[in-house]
Formats: structure tokens, C-alpha cells, sequence
């Protein structure tokens, strides 16, 4: 067993007992499955939506290398330099020797994903630069020096009693502020950091092959400050997040927000094609946009897992998953949690070490009804399995196990060999480490065919 396996069973043994936890996320979930509904209404189809958004994801996905490079193209004819980053490291050096070139020792960040997965600001601050988030979410979570809890609300296991004594014990507030007055506070400290920063980091939702765009959804506008205030905009993106056309974005920016947190649309929608040009105002002097890869071609090359390149990191399905709604996100102590997270984590960091996160699952499905691009999650999660087993990421003993269970399951003499004590016996005695954090299986007294049997000479 992993490390990281070992990590993730005692840390969810702690979290599933946790009734306090338990009740902060069924909280704010059920806020959550409040909304969505009504903002599902806004379309008159959603099936033929979700279709359509998988079918445009699905086109993106199959000509990657033509999309980027029209982006590309597109993009450094308005200014901007785009840069390619292979691995972690080289994003972070890239962004490094921006920084010094541009003297600078305060950044201010958004909310972003694949900045999470660099370990961004932890890199800035070891080489003296201070990296501020914006989002309030993010900033409660730099505050209290963890990780974002989920894709899109960080701070989701927080109440606002949390955050107020959080608030109080970092920054010497009165411990009962109010929500609003909690903002007001974080608004005030962060127009500070915007005055300071010569540089802002961004992600992108998504990268826009046609017009060499990039687009950016956010509720509270700090996402369009860091990229217009600062001198200096550096956009670091995923690869996968490309859409073929502008026009994607009448179906991608509803099914976003709706998906995502119940809104018709999100507040704040940008589209950024460069830096500032000669007529306009405003606008960052300088626009960098590196295209990061770290390991989202290794799912590119595997036919049956590229599905999940489609994801838009909407985080329904955390929201679905009964397995996440119990152990929570820093369980998974990966950067992408829940079913989604699960699915891509042994591909981009490797299968023996993240294996265990595929059988997280109840595979009830759930993940894969919400979806808005209708990726199959669960059937992902099932091939991740098979993967980790064909690679003898399995012991002896549990493929040995399987293999019997599989040829009993196949024959219906096998299975009706023996009483439904034995069998149990058998099963509970044999597979010992399936079972260890399972109840025991009670096989029924009779057997499938002796109960149809019997219905049928009564019904006769
Ligand atoms: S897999 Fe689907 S439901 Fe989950 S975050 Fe991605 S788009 Fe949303």
C-alpha cells in the first residue's frame, strides 16, 4: 500500500466519524442542490446542452495541437507572448523569470486551478515574493495556510464563525464580525496588495482557438483587477481548457455557471486577447500565457481517460459524491478532489501511488448524471481499476480472489454451490483487506434459482 493510500484511509477513518464536518458541508450542499434546479430551467433542453457542450469538447480534444497552435498564432498577433510548459517545474521557472525581470517582490493571484497543482505560492515565497489570493474563498484559505478544500467554493467546510475567528486571530478583528463585514475587511487588505503588486497571475476557464482569447468567470471581480491593474499579467492554463470558437461560450458560460453554483451566468465574464493595445485605457503593459501540459498528455494518449479532458471544473460532481460529502476534499490530498479528481490523479501522477483514489467510490453514478459535459465518470473510475489491476498494481492475493469471484459469477452451477452461511464464511474469512472497512456480506439462505423456482411452482 502507497503512501499516499495509507494517508488517504486514516485521514477519511477521522473525517467519516466527524459529525461537525459532516454538517458544514451538508450545509452548504444543500444551498447548493437549492439553486441548481432553477438555474437548470434557463435552457429548454438540457440533455441536448450537455450533448452538445461533450460533442464541442470532444472536437477540441481530438485536434488539440491545431487548436493551440491557431490560439497561439492568434494571440502573439495582439502582443501577448505564449509560453509552453511541459512539466511543473518549468511553468514555475518561466513565471520566476518574470518576476525578476520585472523587479518584482509582490504578486497578486486569482483563483485558479493549475496554479494550485504548480504549488505556486509556496515557490514565490521561497524566493521572496509575496503571492496574495484575491478570491475570498482563496484568501480565507492562504489565511489559515491550507489548501483549497474544493474546485470551486475553497473554503467550503468553513462557517462563517470559522472565518470570523480565523479573521480575528490573523488579522486582530473582532471575533463576531458579520459576512458582510468580513468582506469588507478583506476588500480594504487586498486594494493594498493591487497598489503594491507589480505582476497578476491568473488561470483561464477557457482558451479560445479562433480569436486567440481567453475567458475568465468569476463573482467578486478581483479576477479582471489582477489582470488589468498589475503592469505585469501572466495566464497560466491547462491545455485541455481549449474551445474551438467564441461562439462556444453561449452554451459553455450558462452550463458553467449553472453547473457550478446555480447562477444563469456568472457575475464577471471576461474575454482578454492581449495585453493593452495603442487606443485602450486600460490593460496590463505586458500579457504572458503559459500552456501547461504536466501531465494532461499522458490522459491525451490514453483513448478510454482523454473523456476527461472535456471537464470544466464546474465541481458538480464533488457536489454528488457521497464519498466526498463524507471524507471531504483535503482527504484526497491531491489538487483536483472527488470523482473527477480520482479519475484524472493516477494519470497525471502516477497510477501505483493514486490507484487507490478509483476505488473511492461507490460507483453509484451520481457523478456522471450531474456532469455537464456528460463525461463518464464512473465508467472512467471502473477503467482506472482495470488499469491499476493489469498493471499487477494488485496483489496476489486480491487477483487471486477476483479470479475465483469472477468464474463463480460466470457459471450459475458455481454459484449455487453451497448455502448461503458458507458462502458467507467463505467470503468474509478470504477477503479479509476488502473487508476491513466493510461490514461482513450475509449471503441469503437460498440461492437465485431456488427462490425462482419456488415463486413460480406458487404461481402456477
Ligand atoms: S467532471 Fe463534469 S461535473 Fe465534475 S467538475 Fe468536471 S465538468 Fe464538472
Amino acid at each position: 500500500m502507497s503512501q499516499q493510500s495509507s494517508t488517504f484511509t486514516a485521514k477519511s477513518n477521522v473525517k467519516a466519524a466527524d459529525r461537525e464536518h459532516r454538517r458544514k458541508i451538508n450545509f452548504n450542499i444543500s444551498r447548493y442542490n437549492a439553486v441548481v434546479p432553477q438555474g437548470k430551467q434557463q435552457f429548454t433542453d438540457i440533455h441536448g446542452a450537455r450533448e452538445k457542450a461533450k460533442n464541442i469538447k470532444w472536437a477540441a480534444i481530438e485536434t488539440l495541437d491545431k487548436q493551440l497552435e491557431l490560439f497561439e498564432k492568434n494571440m502573439k498577433q495582439r502582443g501577448a507572448k505564449v509560453l509552453w510548459a511541459e512539466t511543473a517545474d518549468e511553468a514555475l521557472a518561466e513565471v520566476l523569470k518574470i518576476c525578476k525581470e520585472k523587479n518584482c517582490s509582490v504578486v497578486v493571484k486569482s483563483k485558479s486551478m493549475a496554479t494550485e497543482e504548480l504549488h505556486l505560492n509556496k515557490f514565490l515565497e521561497q524566493n521572496g515574493i509575496e503571492s496574495v489570493e484575491t478570491d475570498l474563498g482563496e484568501y480565507i484559505q492562504q489565511l489559515d495556510d491550507e489548501p483549497p478544500y474544493h474546485i470551486v467554493t475553497p473554503a467550503m467546510h468553513k462557517s462563517k464563525e470559522d472565518v470570523a475567528q480565523l479573521f480575528a486571530e490573523k488579522l486582530g478583528t473582532p471575533p463576531d464580525l458579520t459576512p458582510t463585514e468580513l468582506t469588507l475587511v478583506a476588500r480594504e487588505k487586498l486594494r493594498e496588495k493591487y497598489r503594491q503588486a507589480q505582476v497578476g497571475i491568473t488561470g483561464a476557464n477557457f482558451i479560445i482557438a479562433d480569436i486567440g482569447g481567453l475567458a475568465i468567470t468569476e463573482n467578486e471581480g478581483n479576477g479582471r483587477l489582477t489582470c488589468a491593474y498589475p503592469k505585469t499579467h501572466i495566464v497560466i492554463v491547462g491545455i485541455e481548457k481549449v474551445i474551438p470558437s467564441m461562439t462556444d461560450l453561449a452554451l459553455f458560460w450558462p452550463l458553467l455557471s449553472t453547473f457550478g453554483t446555480g447562477q444563469k451566468i456568472t457575475v464577471y465574464n471576461s474575454i482578454l486577447t492581449g495585453p493593452r493595445q495603442g487606443s485602450e485605457v486600460d490593460g496590463p503593459e505586458e500579457m504572458y500565457v503559459i500552456l501547461l501540459d504536466n501531465g494532461r498528455t499522458n490522459i491525451l494518449a490514453d483513448v478510454k481517460a482523454r473523456e476527461s479532458l472535456y471537464c470544466i471544473r464546474c465541481g458538480a460532481c464533488l457536489n454528488a459524491c457521497p464519498v466526498y460529502k463524507n471524507v471531504g476534499g483535503h482527504t484526497y490530498g491531491t489538487t483536483y478532489s472527488g470523482p473527477i479528481g480520482a479519475v484524472i490523479t493516477p494519470h497525471l501522477k502516477g497510477v501505483n501511488n493514486w490507484k487507490h483514489l478509483s476505488f473511492a467510490s461507490s460507483l453509484c453514478g451520481n457523478c456522471t448524471e450531474v456532469c455537464p459535459v456528460k463525461i463518464n465518470l464512473h465508467e472512467l473510475l471502473l477503467d482506472n481499476r482495470a488499469e491499476a489491476v493489469t498493471h499487477k498494481g494488485a496483489s496476489f492475493s486480491e487477483r487471486m480472489a477476483w479470479r475465483f469471484w469472477q468464474a463463480a459469477m460466470l457459471k450459475r452451477g458455481l454459484m449455487n454451490i453451497g448455502s448461503g452461511r458458507l458462502k458467507g464464511w467463505m467470503v468474509n474469512t478470504f477477503m479479509k483487506d476488502w473487508k476491513k472497512n466493510r461490514s461482513g456480506l450475509q449471503f441469503p439462505q437460498k440461492s437465485f434459482n431456488q427462490m425462482w423456482s419456488e415463486s413460480t411452482e406458487k404461481n402456477l
